[in-house]
């Protein structure tokens, strides 16, 4: 049957994870929208037991809480093979790796979170045993140091990553299979909230769902989370029962923001209207007054900021939309105020 390791890394020992694997799906027809991802990984998972050969390696990339951990324990209950875990971080030397690679049996997949944050060490002894399912393995230390190659079986690897641009190159070119995660919209969130609910067992309305799902921030794990908190208030204030007011009273009890923003998502807009007069400011001015990583600010939190009109990216930098302002209680600046090219963001909502 299908064998899990750990995951070592410091965040996936948090309150949330531990509790969550129930709420896990466990066929991929069970997991719930990513449409175009599902559709590609049924068709290789197809071909590939059509031709009684080993999925192609596999990379998800996207921000946190989507689903990719998930789709790579999915990828691995399809095939009918066994998945190894490890992350990125936690792997200090190629010795790490040889003993899980050379134990796999064929088709294994071998799931490494947050691939790029690997080594480079690690990645060169990788490329090979990716490619031609073969391992050197070092007999010994120093300049002078014997190695010993050995043939593995051929094991698929699943990688994910909040940080596509952070990845090199050649390892990028290595896997078939890439494929970009995204924000749930509202409705497949909902269906999210309510399966979770029944599996919780608490009876949640669509409005109750709903409401829990508006502020989720596009994000399974947010809305989970969320979900559980309320389950908590209902059966302490209420009947258990979650409709829309229950909802509502114990998201404002929990003080989460009307619309999912999170306290990065605070910050990023808050520095960019209270130091940069809402824009526009280059990406990296920005992620510099914040302390912020450039690419982490550009592909974990800017879209989702995007996708609800609340950032903007010109061609002149990032700037905070009027909503934004309203949103924080900041004034909104007067046409003109921001520079010329972009006073007339400001003029239709102010
Ligand atoms: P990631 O690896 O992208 O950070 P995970 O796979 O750990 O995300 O997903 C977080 C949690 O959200 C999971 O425990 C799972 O319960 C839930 N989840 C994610 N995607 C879905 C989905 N499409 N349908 C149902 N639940 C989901």
């Amino acid at each position: 049957m299908t064998e899990h390791t750990q995951i070592t890394t410091p965040e996936s020992l948090s309150e949330d994870v531990q509790a969550e694997p129930s709420l896990r799906p466990t066929r991929l027809a069970e997991f719930i929208g990513q449409e175009k991802v599902r559709e590609a990984l049924s068709i290789a998972i197809e071909a590939a037991r059509f031709r009684k050969e080993p999925l192609d390696h596999v990379l998800f990339h996207g921000p946190p809480g989507l689903g990719k951990t998930t789709l790579a324990s999915l990828l691995a209950r399809e095939m009918g093979v066994n998945i190894k875990t490890t992350s990125g971080p936690v792997l200090e030397k190629a010795a790490d790796l040889v003993g899980i690679l050379t134990n796999q049996r064929e088709g294994d997949i071998l799931f490494i979170d947050e691939i790029h944050r690997l080594r480079p060490i690690i990645e060169e002894f990788l490329y090979p045993a990716m490619e031609d399912w073969q391992v050197d393995i070092r007999l010994s230390d120093g300049p002078k140091a014997q190695t010993m190659t050995m043939k593995i079986e051929r094991f698929t690897l699943v990688g994910a990553t909040t940080r596509f641009g952070s990845l090199t190159a050649p390892m990028r070119a290595r896997f078939g299979i890439v494929q970009r995660m995204n924000y749930y919209p509202p409705e497949e969130l909902v269906t999210i909230v309510q399966r979770s609910a029944e599996i919780l067992g608490v009876d949640a309305t669509k409005e109750g769902a709903t409401e829990i799902a508006r502020r989720s921030r596009g994000t399974p794990r947010v809305a989970n989370r969320l979900l559980r908190r309320v389950r908590d208030y209902a059966q302490v204030r209420a009947d258990g029962h979650i409709d829309e007011a229950v909802a509502q009273a114990a998201l404002k009890l929990l003080d989460v923001d009307e619309y999912g923003l999170d306290e990065m998502d605070g910050q990023v807009l808050k520095t960019l209207i209270e130091k940069f007069e809402g824009g526009p400011v280059g990406l990296n001015s920005l992620a510099v007054a914040m302390g912020e990583d450039a690419t982490t600010l550009e592909e974990v939190y800017e879209p989702f900021l995007i996708m609800e009109g609340f950032l903007q990216r010109t061609p002149q930098g990032r700037v905070a939309t009027p909503r934004a302002f309203r949103h924080f209680g900041y004034t909104i600046p007067e046409p003109g105020a921001q520079g010329d090219d972009q006073g007339s963001l400001f003029t239709q909502d102010g």
